[in-house]
């Protein structure tokens, strides 16, 4: 048996479609976008506009709303730090424990220029209590920030409910959206989202790429500018465009439009296959975070009285990841299983599995075989 890849939460192989559109702009279409006076320039802009028009059209956006970054982390950071820049008399956000650290870190770091951050806690099954997030709202609040899809637990938060109390109390709304762009359907209209954040490569494009959205009316959002340097993508982010990449992800981005629907029905399908053969063969796993309102290829499970960085090890044929692959490197307990309410001993027994597109039915059958295995010849030697 080869290895399995089954993280998909933590990055996404190139979809080979994607690697196709991509490899001319590696080549020969080699011109830098922002060059006016010859036909390297135009090709390369030409192919950049295009992109825009896939990125904005699989979120119901403009593709003058479009800004390309490096990836979730940068786009966030543009968010957040460029609208805390631009305010100028309101002091307070509101986000939750659950976040992904690169909300978590640039909130800490807000904290310490002089803004008050309140991070609500979430209901065990990991969703959003609205009423909290209601009374929580101040008059100095100006940003609310929320996960979509939870990276760990796949969970995905009621976001045009949260987009309504946004809008009615005039915040500005942004979202991570790095888990749930090309998953599930995203209408920046319909949801009232003002800043939306992702990352190609989680979508099965490149590393290092990725956009943000920014609402240009109704209403229009201001931003003040992070990195400076020649003015590109309307001067909210200079530096010389990676054509390449942001034709990689424009092509993600249409790919996941067009199979969006089909694959959700398959991947759930292959993910249920998972859970049940799991469920019968060992007895009292726990299901972390809400069945019912979940990413289709995420499954993040407790195997009580184990060890899942011991269990992982014992099968390294599989690629999976114990919490946040973002905090692996260290052995805390992950911060949004505790907010769930797991003890220690619990986070540390829990595993994430992540469906994706190139995953099949027979790397499921043997991935839950061999977890089954596996499991239950620990937890013999545990008792
Ligand atoms: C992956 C991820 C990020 C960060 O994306 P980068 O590509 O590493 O910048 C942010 N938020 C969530 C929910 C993610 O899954």
């Amino acid at each position: 048996m080869n290895k399995i890849y089954l993280d998909n939460q933590a990055t996404t192989p190139l979809d080979p479609a994607v690697l196709d559109a991509m490899m001319p702009y590696l080549t020969h279409k080699f011109g830098n976008a922002a060059s006016r006076s010859h036909a390297f320039g135009w090709e390369a802009e030409e192919a950049v506009d295009i992109a825009r028009e896939q990125v904005a059209n699989l979120i119901s956006a403009t593709p003058q709303e479009i800004i390309f970054t490096s990836g979730a982390t940068e786009s966030i950071n543009l968010a957040l730090k460029g609208s805390a820049k631009t305010e100028s008399i309101k002091k307070h956000i509101i986000t939750f424990k659950t976040e992904h650290k690169a909300v978590l870190d640039i909130c800490e770091f807000l904290e310490n220029s002089g803004f008050e951050v309140t991070y609500l806690p979430v209901n065990s099954d990991g969703l959003i209590d609205l009423d909290k997030l209601k009374l929580a709202i101040r008059e100095d609040t100006f940003l609310v920030s929320v996960l979509h899809a939870n990276n760990e637990i796949g969970v995905i938060q009621p976001i045009a409910e949260i987009g309504e109390i946004c809008k009615n109390n005039n915040l500005i709304f942004h979202i991570d959206a790095a888990q749930s762009v090309g998953k599930i359907p995203i209408d920046v209209e319909k949801m009232n989202i003002h800043l939306l954040s992702f990352s190609a490569h989680k979508i099965y494009g490149p590393k290092g790429c990725g956009a943000l959205y920014l609402r240009r009316k109704n209403p229009r959002i201001e931003l003040t500018a992070i990195i400076h340097g020649g003015g590109h993508e309307k001067g909210f982010r200079s530096g010389t465009l990676a054509v390449h990449n942001i034709v990689g992800l424009g092509k993600a981005c249409e790919i996941s439009r067009e199979l969006m629907d089909d694959e959700s029905i398959q991947i759930s399908l292959l993910r249920d296959k998972l859970l049940n053969g799991l469920k019968s063969e060992i007895p009292n796993l726990r299901i972390n975070g809400s069945m019912d309102n979940r990413l289709a290829g995420n499954l993040n499970v407790c195997f009580p009285s184990t060890k899942s960085d011991s269990i992982m090890m014992s099968m390294r044929d599989i690629a999976l990841s114990s919490g946040s692959a973002c905090t692996s490197a260290s052995i805390q307990p992950s911060h949004v299983l505790k907010a769930l309410g797991l003890n220690k001993e619990q986070s540390h027994a829990s595993i994430r599995f992540g469906i994706g597109r190139f995953n099949t039915e027979t790397e499921i059958e043997y991935t839950i075989e061999k977890v089954v295995k596996t499991v239950n010849r620990f937890r013999k030697v545990a008792v």
